[in-house]
Protein backbone atom coordinates (compact mmCIF):
# COMPACT_ATOMS: atom_id res chain seq x y z
CA UNK A 1 0.00 0.00 0.00
CA UNK A 2 2.99 2.62 0.39
CA UNK A 3 2.57 4.37 -2.57
CA UNK A 4 5.87 6.37 -3.67
CA UNK A 5 5.42 4.48 -7.17
CA UNK A 6 2.32 6.07 -7.67
CA UNK A 7 3.83 9.53 -8.23
CA UNK A 8 5.96 9.31 -11.00
CA UNK A 9 8.51 11.75 -12.25
CA UNK A 10 8.97 13.67 -9.10
CA UNK A 11 12.32 13.87 -6.97
CA UNK A 12 12.21 12.57 -3.83
CA UNK A 13 12.46 16.13 -2.00
CA UNK A 14 9.10 17.23 -4.21
CA UNK A 15 7.45 14.03 -2.91
CA UNK A 16 8.56 14.08 0.71
CA UNK A 17 5.85 16.60 1.86
CA UNK A 18 3.11 17.73 -0.33
CA UNK A 19 2.34 18.56 -4.06
CA UNK A 20 -0.17 19.11 -6.34
CA UNK A 21 -0.48 16.63 -9.19
CA UNK A 22 -1.35 18.38 -12.74
CA UNK A 23 -3.26 15.65 -15.20
CA UNK A 24 -2.60 17.12 -18.75
CA UNK A 25 -4.23 14.34 -20.08
CA UNK A 26 -7.33 15.95 -18.62
CA UNK A 27 -6.43 19.19 -19.52
CA UNK A 28 -6.43 18.48 -23.59
CA UNK A 29 -9.46 16.34 -23.00
CA UNK A 30 -11.54 19.45 -21.27
CA UNK A 31 -9.81 21.49 -24.03
CA UNK A 32 -11.06 18.95 -27.23
CA UNK A 33 -14.33 18.93 -25.22
CA UNK A 34 -14.57 23.08 -25.17
CA UNK A 35 -13.59 23.22 -28.82
CA UNK A 36 -16.32 21.02 -30.38
CA UNK A 37 -19.06 22.80 -28.49
CA UNK A 38 -17.80 26.28 -30.40
CA UNK A 39 -19.06 26.71 -34.04
CA UNK A 40 -15.31 26.05 -35.83
CA UNK A 41 -15.27 30.05 -36.60
CA UNK A 42 -15.13 30.57 -32.67
CA UNK A 43 -11.71 30.99 -31.21
CA UNK A 44 -11.28 29.54 -27.41
CA UNK A 45 -9.05 31.55 -25.27
CA UNK A 46 -7.65 29.92 -22.66
CA UNK A 47 -7.83 31.97 -19.09
CA UNK A 48 -4.73 31.83 -16.90
CA UNK A 49 -4.48 34.45 -15.20
CA UNK A 50 -3.49 33.63 -11.52
CA UNK A 51 -0.85 31.12 -12.59
CA UNK A 52 -3.55 28.99 -14.67
CA UNK A 53 -5.96 29.50 -11.14
CA UNK A 54 -3.08 28.16 -9.16
CA UNK A 55 -2.29 25.03 -11.06
CA UNK A 56 1.03 26.38 -13.19
CA UNK A 57 0.81 29.35 -15.97
CA UNK A 58 3.12 27.92 -18.13
CA UNK A 59 2.48 24.50 -18.01
CA UNK A 60 -1.49 25.24 -19.07
CA UNK A 61 -0.62 27.59 -21.43
CA UNK A 62 1.18 25.23 -23.64
CA UNK A 63 -1.22 22.17 -23.11
CA UNK A 64 -3.98 24.56 -23.86
CA UNK A 65 -2.62 25.54 -27.18
CA UNK A 66 -1.39 22.14 -28.32
CA UNK A 67 -4.91 20.85 -28.16
CA UNK A 68 -6.97 24.16 -29.99
CA UNK A 69 -6.66 27.42 -28.15
CA UNK A 70 -5.52 30.32 -30.06
CA UNK A 71 -5.24 33.14 -27.47
CA UNK A 72 -4.23 33.83 -23.74
CA UNK A 73 -5.89 35.66 -21.09
CA UNK A 74 -4.35 36.82 -18.02
CA UNK A 75 -4.32 39.59 -15.46
CA UNK A 76 -1.38 41.32 -15.18
CA UNK A 77 1.72 42.20 -17.19
CA UNK A 78 4.07 40.20 -15.25
CA UNK A 79 1.55 37.03 -15.82
CA UNK A 80 2.37 37.95 -19.44
CA UNK A 81 5.65 38.18 -19.56
CA UNK A 82 6.23 34.79 -17.77
CA UNK A 83 4.32 32.99 -20.40
CA UNK A 84 6.77 35.83 -22.92
CA UNK A 85 10.15 34.56 -21.48
CA UNK A 86 8.77 30.53 -21.67
CA UNK A 87 8.98 31.19 -25.40
CA UNK A 88 4.75 30.82 -25.86
CA UNK A 89 3.85 32.92 -28.93
CA UNK A 90 0.28 32.94 -29.03
CA UNK A 91 -1.67 36.61 -28.97
CA UNK A 92 -1.77 37.26 -25.09
CA UNK A 93 -4.78 39.78 -23.95
CA UNK A 94 -4.12 41.38 -20.70
CA UNK A 95 -7.67 41.24 -18.79
CA UNK A 96 -7.04 44.32 -16.09
CA UNK A 97 -5.82 47.54 -16.43
CA UNK A 98 -2.38 49.17 -17.70
CA UNK A 99 -2.04 53.10 -16.69
CA UNK A 100 0.94 54.48 -16.78
CA UNK A 101 3.43 54.94 -19.61
CA UNK A 102 5.92 52.38 -18.02
CA UNK A 103 3.31 49.90 -18.50
CA UNK A 104 2.80 50.70 -21.86
CA UNK A 105 6.50 50.26 -22.64
CA UNK A 106 6.40 46.99 -21.03
CA UNK A 107 3.20 45.92 -23.66
CA UNK A 108 4.70 46.47 -26.56
CA UNK A 109 8.20 45.34 -25.98
CA UNK A 110 6.29 41.55 -24.60
CA UNK A 111 3.61 41.58 -27.46
CA UNK A 112 0.97 41.88 -24.94
CA UNK A 113 -2.46 43.39 -26.03
CA UNK A 114 -3.94 45.71 -23.24
CA UNK A 115 -7.27 46.47 -22.96
CA UNK A 116 -8.72 49.90 -22.70
CA UNK A 117 -11.30 51.12 -20.96
CA UNK A 118 -11.14 55.22 -21.09
CA UNK A 119 -10.10 58.17 -22.57
CA UNK A 120 -7.14 58.90 -20.08
CA UNK A 121 -5.33 55.27 -20.85
CA UNK A 122 -6.09 56.43 -25.20
CA UNK A 123 -4.12 59.45 -24.03
CA UNK A 124 -1.02 57.59 -22.13
CA UNK A 125 -0.64 55.18 -24.63
CA UNK A 126 -0.56 57.44 -27.36
CA UNK A 127 1.87 59.65 -26.06
CA UNK A 128 3.63 56.47 -24.84
CA UNK A 129 4.09 55.12 -28.29
CA UNK A 130 4.79 57.42 -29.58
CA UNK A 131 8.16 57.72 -28.22
CA UNK A 132 8.75 53.84 -30.10
CA UNK A 133 9.04 53.50 -33.40
CA UNK A 134 6.87 50.37 -33.54
CA UNK A 135 3.58 48.97 -35.51
CA UNK A 136 0.06 49.87 -34.44
CA UNK A 137 -0.41 47.97 -31.16
CA UNK A 138 -3.22 45.74 -31.17
CA UNK A 139 -5.96 46.78 -28.62
CA UNK A 140 -9.09 45.83 -27.04
CA UNK A 141 -12.50 47.50 -25.99
CA UNK A 142 -13.70 46.57 -23.24
CA UNK A 143 -17.49 47.70 -23.03
CA UNK A 144 -19.03 47.80 -19.49
CA UNK A 145 -22.74 46.51 -19.88
CA UNK A 146 -24.04 45.98 -16.45
CA UNK A 147 -20.88 43.95 -14.52
CA UNK A 148 -19.48 47.73 -13.34
CA UNK A 149 -16.27 46.83 -13.38
CA UNK A 150 -13.47 47.47 -16.10
CA UNK A 151 -15.19 49.12 -19.25
CA UNK A 152 -16.36 51.80 -20.88
CA UNK A 153 -20.06 52.42 -20.20
CA UNK A 154 -21.71 50.45 -23.20
CA UNK A 155 -23.74 54.21 -23.84
CA UNK A 156 -20.85 55.43 -24.75
CA UNK A 157 -18.97 52.78 -26.80
CA UNK A 158 -18.99 54.09 -30.42
CA UNK A 159 -17.65 57.54 -28.74
CA UNK A 160 -15.26 55.35 -26.92
CA UNK A 161 -14.19 53.18 -30.11
CA UNK A 162 -13.81 56.53 -32.44
CA UNK A 163 -11.16 58.01 -29.71
CA UNK A 164 -9.40 54.76 -29.87
CA UNK A 165 -9.56 54.87 -33.98
CA UNK A 166 -8.30 58.27 -34.04
CA UNK A 167 -5.10 57.72 -31.96
CA UNK A 168 -2.22 57.11 -34.07
CA UNK A 169 -0.50 53.94 -33.07
CA UNK A 170 -3.29 51.88 -31.97
CA UNK A 171 -5.36 49.57 -33.98
CA UNK A 172 -8.71 48.18 -32.84
CA UNK A 173 -8.26 44.22 -32.52
CA UNK A 174 -11.49 43.46 -30.29
CA UNK A 175 -14.78 45.05 -28.77
CA UNK A 176 -15.38 42.97 -25.79
CA UNK A 177 -17.47 42.98 -22.58
CA UNK A 178 -17.88 40.98 -18.95
CA UNK A 179 -20.65 39.15 -17.93
CA UNK A 180 -21.78 39.36 -14.12
CA UNK A 181 -24.24 36.45 -13.76
CA UNK A 182 -23.14 34.16 -16.62
CA UNK A 183 -23.75 31.14 -13.70
CA UNK A 184 -27.30 32.44 -12.67
CA UNK A 185 -30.34 29.61 -13.83
CA UNK A 186 -32.08 32.90 -13.98
CA UNK A 187 -30.62 34.36 -17.78
CA UNK A 188 -32.62 37.88 -17.10
CA UNK A 189 -29.66 39.97 -16.03
CA UNK A 190 -27.06 37.85 -18.72
CA UNK A 191 -30.05 38.26 -21.47
CA UNK A 192 -29.75 42.52 -20.33
CA UNK A 193 -25.98 42.77 -20.79
CA UNK A 194 -26.21 40.82 -23.74
CA UNK A 195 -28.57 43.29 -25.07
CA UNK A 196 -26.69 46.26 -24.25
CA UNK A 197 -23.49 44.36 -25.39
CA UNK A 198 -25.55 44.21 -28.86
CA UNK A 199 -26.52 47.81 -28.65
CA UNK A 200 -23.08 48.59 -28.89
CA UNK A 201 -21.76 46.66 -31.36
CA UNK A 202 -24.92 48.51 -33.46
CA UNK A 203 -23.84 51.86 -32.44
CA UNK A 204 -19.78 51.59 -33.10
CA UNK A 205 -20.55 49.85 -36.26
CA UNK A 206 -23.00 52.82 -37.16
CA UNK A 207 -20.36 55.08 -36.77
CA UNK A 208 -18.01 53.23 -39.43
CA UNK A 209 -15.65 50.82 -37.08
CA UNK A 210 -16.03 47.77 -37.64
CA UNK A 211 -14.10 45.72 -34.78
CA UNK A 212 -12.52 42.40 -36.51
CA UNK A 213 -13.55 40.49 -33.22
CA UNK A 214 -16.52 40.47 -30.51
CA UNK A 215 -16.37 38.18 -27.39
CA UNK A 216 -18.47 38.11 -24.11
CA UNK A 217 -18.75 35.14 -22.95
CA UNK A 218 -16.28 33.15 -19.78
CA UNK A 219 -16.90 29.60 -18.77
CA UNK A 220 -20.72 29.70 -17.50
CA UNK A 221 -21.65 31.93 -20.90
CA UNK A 222 -19.92 29.71 -23.05
CA UNK A 223 -21.41 26.36 -21.10
CA UNK A 224 -24.86 28.57 -21.12
CA UNK A 225 -25.77 29.22 -24.46
CA UNK A 226 -23.89 29.41 -28.25
CA UNK A 227 -25.21 32.62 -29.10
CA UNK A 228 -22.99 34.33 -26.89
CA UNK A 229 -20.26 32.58 -28.25
CA UNK A 230 -19.31 35.46 -31.01
CA UNK A 231 -15.76 35.16 -32.36
CA UNK A 232 -13.99 34.04 -28.89
CA UNK A 233 -14.75 32.76 -25.89
CA UNK A 234 -12.63 33.45 -22.69
CA UNK A 235 -12.73 30.00 -20.67
CA UNK A 236 -10.79 29.96 -17.28
CA UNK A 237 -12.41 27.88 -14.45
CA UNK A 238 -13.97 25.13 -17.37
CA UNK A 239 -10.32 24.23 -18.81
CA UNK A 240 -9.63 23.57 -15.24
CA UNK A 241 -11.96 20.58 -15.19
CA UNK A 242 -14.59 22.44 -13.12
CA UNK A 243 -18.43 23.43 -14.01
CA UNK A 244 -19.29 26.82 -13.35
CA UNK A 245 -22.81 25.78 -11.68
CA UNK A 246 -24.73 22.67 -11.14
CA UNK A 247 -27.15 23.22 -13.69
CA UNK A 248 -24.37 24.05 -16.44
CA UNK A 249 -23.07 20.38 -16.08
CA UNK A 250 -24.76 18.83 -18.66
CA UNK A 251 -23.54 20.16 -22.11
CA UNK A 252 -19.49 19.54 -22.02
CA UNK A 253 -18.34 16.43 -19.69
CA UNK A 254 -15.21 18.15 -18.60
CA UNK A 255 -12.24 16.35 -16.06
CA UNK A 256 -10.80 18.10 -13.04
CA UNK A 257 -7.26 18.75 -13.79
CA UNK A 258 -6.00 19.39 -10.65
CA UNK A 259 -5.30 17.17 -6.95
CA UNK A 260 -3.71 17.80 -4.04
CA UNK A 261 -1.65 15.13 -2.15
CA UNK A 262 0.31 15.13 0.89
CA UNK A 263 1.95 12.33 3.01
CA UNK A 264 1.77 10.81 6.80
CA UNK A 265 4.58 12.43 8.45
CA UNK A 266 3.74 10.90 12.03
CA UNK A 267 1.15 8.59 13.82
CA UNK A 268 0.19 8.08 17.26
CA UNK A 269 -2.35 6.86 19.72
CA UNK A 270 -4.04 9.67 21.89
CA UNK A 271 -6.10 8.94 25.04
CA UNK A 272 -9.53 10.45 25.43
CA UNK A 273 -9.74 13.90 26.71
CA UNK A 274 -6.46 14.78 24.86
CA UNK A 275 -6.96 17.94 22.87
CA UNK A 276 -5.35 18.45 19.43
CA UNK A 277 -3.94 21.55 17.97
CA UNK A 278 -4.07 25.19 18.67
CA UNK A 279 -6.92 26.36 20.83
CA UNK A 280 -7.99 22.70 21.22
CA UNK A 281 -10.81 23.19 19.12
CA UNK A 282 -10.62 19.05 19.09
CA UNK A 283 -10.76 17.14 22.29
CA UNK A 284 -10.87 13.75 21.65
CA UNK A 285 -14.05 11.60 23.09
CA UNK A 286 -12.48 8.47 23.27
CA UNK A 287 -9.15 6.90 22.45
CA UNK A 288 -8.01 7.61 19.06
CA UNK A 289 -5.72 7.33 16.40
CA UNK A 290 -4.14 10.53 15.31
CA UNK A 291 -1.80 11.02 11.87
CA UNK A 292 -0.07 13.92 11.17
CA UNK A 293 0.00 15.11 7.53
CA UNK A 294 2.44 17.56 6.22
CA UNK A 295 -0.05 20.06 4.39
CA UNK A 296 -1.24 23.26 5.77
CA UNK A 297 -3.01 26.38 5.53
CA UNK A 298 0.06 28.17 3.83
CA UNK A 299 -0.13 25.84 0.77
CA UNK A 300 -3.63 26.58 0.38
CA UNK A 301 -5.88 23.98 2.82
CA UNK A 302 -8.24 26.86 4.30
CA UNK A 303 -7.93 27.39 8.03
CA UNK A 304 -11.39 27.72 7.96
CA UNK A 305 -12.37 23.93 6.65
CA UNK A 306 -10.74 22.56 10.69
CA UNK A 307 -12.89 20.23 11.94
CA UNK A 308 -14.82 20.04 8.80
CA UNK A 309 -12.13 18.59 6.35
CA UNK A 310 -12.35 15.22 4.77
CA UNK A 311 -9.69 13.48 3.16
CA UNK A 312 -8.79 10.27 1.30
CA UNK A 313 -6.15 7.59 2.63
CA UNK A 314 -6.21 4.04 1.22
CA UNK A 315 -9.60 4.98 -0.87
CA UNK A 316 -11.72 5.37 2.74
CA UNK A 317 -12.62 8.70 3.88
CA UNK A 318 -10.90 10.26 6.84
CA UNK A 319 -11.94 12.97 9.39
CA UNK A 320 -9.18 16.65 10.43
CA UNK A 321 -9.26 16.94 13.77
CA UNK A 322 -7.99 20.31 15.21
CA UNK A 323 -7.11 23.84 14.21
CA UNK A 324 -5.61 23.24 10.61
CA UNK A 325 -1.99 24.63 11.39
CA UNK A 326 0.60 26.95 8.80
CA UNK A 327 2.41 23.89 7.77
CA UNK A 328 0.26 20.82 8.96
CA UNK A 329 -2.86 18.88 9.50
CA UNK A 330 -4.14 16.07 11.71
CA UNK A 331 -6.38 13.41 11.28
CA UNK A 332 -8.31 10.80 12.88
CA UNK A 333 -7.19 7.66 11.62
CA UNK A 334 -8.73 5.30 14.06
CA UNK A 335 -9.79 3.19 11.13
CA UNK A 336 -6.79 2.68 9.80
CA UNK A 337 -5.09 0.56 12.01
CA UNK A 338 -1.64 -0.08 10.32
CA UNK A 339 -1.29 3.27 8.61
CA UNK A 340 2.15 4.16 7.99
CA UNK A 341 4.66 7.57 7.87
CA UNK A 342 4.70 8.25 4.10
CA UNK A 343 1.95 7.11 2.88
CA UNK A 344 -0.31 9.27 0.57
CA UNK A 345 -3.35 11.55 1.57
CA UNK A 346 -5.46 12.77 -0.96
CA UNK A 347 -6.88 16.07 -0.47
CA UNK A 348 -8.38 16.59 -3.87
CA UNK A 349 -8.71 14.24 -6.35
CA UNK A 350 -9.31 10.60 -6.98
CA UNK A 351 -8.29 7.80 -4.60
CA UNK A 352 -10.28 4.47 -5.15
CA UNK A 353 -13.82 5.00 -6.13
CA UNK A 354 -14.34 8.22 -4.27
CA UNK A 355 -13.48 11.51 -4.80
CA UNK A 356 -13.07 15.12 -3.25
CA UNK A 357 -13.48 17.80 -5.62
CA UNK A 358 -13.06 22.06 -4.52
CA UNK A 359 -16.61 22.02 -5.19
CA UNK A 360 -16.88 20.49 -2.11
CA UNK A 361 -14.76 22.98 -0.09
CA UNK A 362 -16.23 25.50 -2.15
CA UNK A 363 -19.94 24.62 -0.52
CA UNK A 364 -18.91 24.11 2.80
CA UNK A 365 -16.78 27.38 3.30
CA UNK A 366 -19.68 29.47 1.67
CA UNK A 367 -16.94 30.79 -1.28
CA UNK A 368 -16.60 29.42 -5.05
CA UNK A 369 -14.16 26.83 -6.64
CA UNK A 370 -12.50 29.91 -8.21
CA UNK A 371 -10.99 30.70 -4.70
CA UNK A 372 -10.30 27.23 -3.70
CA UNK A 373 -7.95 26.84 -6.99
CA UNK A 374 -6.05 29.93 -6.67
CA UNK A 375 -5.26 29.40 -3.33
CA UNK A 376 -2.30 26.66 -3.88
CA UNK A 377 0.19 28.36 -4.32
CA UNK A 378 4.57 27.91 -5.22
CA UNK A 379 4.73 25.93 -1.87
CA UNK A 380 3.77 23.17 -3.46
CA UNK A 381 5.66 21.83 -6.35
CA UNK A 382 3.34 20.74 -9.17
CA UNK A 383 3.69 17.19 -10.75
CA UNK A 384 2.76 17.00 -14.42
CA UNK A 385 0.85 13.62 -14.81
CA UNK A 386 -0.50 12.08 -17.40
CA UNK A 387 -3.46 10.03 -16.07
CA UNK A 388 -4.28 8.30 -19.33
CA UNK A 389 -1.06 6.82 -20.25
CA UNK A 390 -0.75 5.99 -16.65
CA UNK A 391 -3.93 4.12 -16.27
CA UNK A 392 -3.04 2.12 -19.35
CA UNK A 393 0.24 0.80 -18.27
CA UNK A 394 -0.71 0.33 -14.84
CA UNK A 395 -3.19 -2.18 -16.43
CA UNK A 396 -0.12 -3.62 -18.47
CA UNK A 397 -1.45 -2.52 -21.86
CA UNK A 398 0.71 -1.01 -23.85
CA UNK A 399 0.88 2.59 -24.47
CA UNK A 400 0.73 3.18 -28.47
CA UNK A 401 3.13 6.41 -29.74
CA UNK A 402 0.80 8.05 -31.89
CA UNK A 403 3.99 9.83 -32.95
C1 LIG B 1 -11.29 35.66 -15.34
C2 LIG B 1 -12.00 36.13 -16.55
C3 LIG B 1 -12.57 35.20 -17.44
C4 LIG B 1 -12.63 33.70 -17.16
O1 LIG B 1 -13.66 33.44 -16.23
P1 LIG B 1 -14.12 31.93 -15.90
O2 LIG B 1 -15.39 32.11 -15.16
O3 LIG B 1 -13.06 31.34 -15.03
O4 LIG B 1 -14.25 31.23 -17.18
C5 LIG B 1 -13.13 35.69 -18.61
N1 LIG B 1 -13.14 37.02 -18.88
C6 LIG B 1 -12.61 37.93 -18.04
C7 LIG B 1 -12.67 39.38 -18.40
C8 LIG B 1 -12.05 37.51 -16.84
O5 LIG B 1 -11.56 38.43 -16.00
Amino acid sequence: MLSWEHTPSLTPMQRDRAWVEIDRAALAHNVRQLKQWLSPKTDLMAVVKADAYGHGAVTIAQTALQHGATWLGVATIPEGIELREAGIQAPILLLGAANTAEQVRAIAQWHLQPTLCTAKQVLVFSEALDELSLPPLPVHLKIDTGMSRLGAPWQEAAEFAQRVQRAPHLRIASLYSHLATADDPDPTIMQLQHHRFQEAIAQVRAVGIKPPRLHLANSAATLADPKLHYDMVRVGLGLYGLHPAPHLTSTVALRPVLQVKARVTQVKAIAAGTGVSYGYKFIADRDLLLAVVGIGYADGVPRNLSNRLEVLIRGQRVRQIGAITMDQLMLDVSAIPDLQVGEVVTLLGQDGNDYLSADDWATSLNTISWEILCGFKHRLPRLTVNQEKREKSETGERVKDKG
